[in-house]
């Protein structure tokens, strides 16, 4: 998991500023949005992606708190990975995998799915 981590933050640095240069023209919108009219669980993803990369992370959990969330675990797994690597295995504070974290992040998706929903059937009606 250590070593996917590094390469996919390897290939991320890489491709997510020719990915933003290209993003306008490639995405055309959120098809279910169009379809429903209503927010589907990723909405804001690219967005909440983009301001915590700049160090917005009010506007972030703004625009969808699950990107914040997983970011952390990220962040959290590489560093205490990365420590417990470096001690050579003295220091075990390595994050290991746990359902847990997939549950809460399962949990943050779809609960701020249905605010953001709620919130906008309400200012229709
Ligand atoms: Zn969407």
């Amino acid at each position: 998991m250590f070593y996917i981590g590094c390469a996919g933050l390897a290939v991320f640095a890489a491709v997510w500023p020719a990915f933003l240069k290209t993003a306008p023209m490639l995405v055309t919108g959120c098809r279910f949005l169009a379809v429903t009219g209503l927010y589907c669980p990723a909405c804001g993803g690219t967005r909440a992606l983009n301001a915590l990369l700049h160090g917005h992370v009010i506007a972030s959990l703004k625009l969808n708190p699950a990107v914040v969330y997983g970011a952390a675990i990220f962040v959290w797994f590489m560093l205490s990975q990365t420590a417990e690597r470096l001690s050579r295995h003295k220091l075990k504070i390595g994050m290991r995998y746990r359902n847990l974290y997939v549950y809460v992040g399962l949990a943050v998706l779809m609960g701020q799915w249905l605010v953001k929903n709620i919130i906008k059937i309400a200012a229709a009606m």
